[in-house]
């Protein structure tokens, strides 16, 4: 028997008819993004393992489980990018950006690889768009990328439905006494927590408190809180960030049990999650201020700030919420032909109506009026041009109104400008 192939476990095909929403969202984000002034960057797919290991850090879910990585011909170890955040910020510093005025604001668009367990939103390559600010730690700038993603959702006419839960991490001086406070507290309660957080209880405490166990989440109810205990400098940062974001009345809700995965943070973290949905299973996106991690990868200790999104959840999302983009696009005529003279010239004539920028379709390959009238009817075009083998020798053409089923004979000369006409009067 021969094999039949399918995309591999988690990874999918964008079909033809997915794209106008794709094309939609990818409009919408440039636009946005470029409003508030963030330049596009993209960095390759594969970077170095190391990279990865330092960034996101060794102990975190997505660097010890979750990565495809390979070793090549020439024995560097390579992997497949988890987010993107560490290979921009490789890329601001092999790129001297701090000569630049900061923050230097980038933000791309681009496939992302986890190996992780596909099931609803969660898949082994996701598209993810995103924005980093780079370079600043003044907290208006965290309010700032919350708005741009609002921004994104008030363009694909999202007006509410959608909040920021956000907490702080606070930073190296303030989090170690925290972690210490936090440790204490679930050392006494270890027995109720499931296997995974026992673990995390060494490696990785802070995880307890996201974690989806029932238990474990009663036990988190009762933990300190990190904005207890914030350093001076993390607890105004903090509140001034929420004062701008009251400021832009963006819909916010303190969640103190909001870790994120990836150990780069420090003061603000966020994820955008649709209301009446739990956790970072539903969240369209998140982010924070990662003021350490360009330090980590070499730099001069290097503010910054950003978040990253599932295009697939947005998608998603938009598709639930049937919300009509108006995206689908029609064309506006339909180009059909009989003969061989009148598949000649039907050609050219195509030519013609495109450099108009009329979007014409066309079923070439067909030889029969009626199958080409049908698909003319299915794509929903307005008119239809029918160029015969008669037509063709006398240099006419047929308009045929594919509402009404009236049919009139112009020339073929003049039909770019009566095809206009006639669009222009549907259009009033
Ligand atoms: P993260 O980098 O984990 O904070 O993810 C940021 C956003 O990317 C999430 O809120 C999701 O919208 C999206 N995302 C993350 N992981 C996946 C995945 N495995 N499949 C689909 N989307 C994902």
């Amino acid at each position: 028997m021969r094999k039949i192939f399918q995309s591999p476990k988690g990874m999918h095909d964008i079909l033809p008819k997915e794209q106008v929403w794709w094309q939609k969202i990818r409009e919408v984000i440039d636009e946005a993004a470029q409003a508030y002034n963030f330049s596009r960057i993209d960095v390759p797919i594969l970077e170095e393992t190391a990279l990865f290991e330092r960034g996101i850090g060794q102990n975190t879910d997505v660097v010890e489980k979750e990565m495809f990585s390979l070793c090549t011909k020439g024995g560097d170890n390579l992997s497949l990018r988890p987010e993107a955040t560490a290979g921009v910020c490789r890329a601001y510093l092999e790129h001297s950006m701090r000569q630049q005025r900061q923050p230097v604001k980038l933000y791309y668009f681009g496939p992302m690889f986890r190996y992780e367990q596909p099931q609803a939103g969660r898949l082994r390559q996701f598209w993810q768009y995103g924005l980093e600010a780079i370079g600043d730690l003044a907290p208006v700038l965290d309010a700032q990328v919350c708005q741009i993603f609002f921004s994104i959702l008030n363009k694909l006419k999202i007006k509410k439905g959608i909040n920021i839960q956000i907490n702080s991490l606070g930073c190296r001086q303030c989090r170690p006494e925290y972690k210490k406070s936090l440790l204490a507290y679930l050392r006494v309660q270890q027995a109720g927590l499931c296997g995974q957080c026992k673990t995390r209880l060494r490696r990785n405490p802070l995880r307890v408190l996201d974690c989806k166990e029932e238990k474990c989440q009663r036990l988190a109810k009762g933990a300190p809180q990190i904005i207890d205990q914030l350093c001076v400098s993390c607890h105004n940062h903090f509140k001034n960030v929420l004062e701008f974001l009251d400021e832009l009345k963006l819909p916010y809700i303190l969640n103190t049990h909001l870790v994120r995965g990836l150990d780069y943070y420090t003061k603000t973290v966020f994820e955008f999650v649709p209301e009446g949905k739990q956790g970072s299973q539903a969240a369209l996106g998140g982010g924070g201020r990662y003021d350490e991690l360009v330090w980590m990868l070499g730099g001069k200790q290097t503010p910054a700030v950003g978040w990253a999104a599932g295009a697939e959840r947005l998608i998603d999302y938009l598709k639930e919420r049937k919300i009509d983009l108006g995206a689908i696009s029609r064309p506006q005529v339909f180009l059909a032909q009989l003969g061989d003279l009148g598949k000649k010239k039907s050609l050219v004539l195509f030519e013609e109506l495109e450099k108009n920028n009329l979007q014409v379709a066309e079923s070439f390959s067909k030889d029969s009026i009626k199958a080409q009238m049908k698909i003319a009817d299915q794509l929903g075009a307005p008119f239809a041009l029918i160029l015969g083998q008669k037509e063709a020798l006398e240099d006419m053409i047929i308009i045929r109104d594919m509402t009404t089923g009236v049919q009139d004979m112009v020339k073929l000369e003049k039909v770019v400008d009566e095809i206009k006409k006639r669009l222009k009067k549907i259009r009033q």
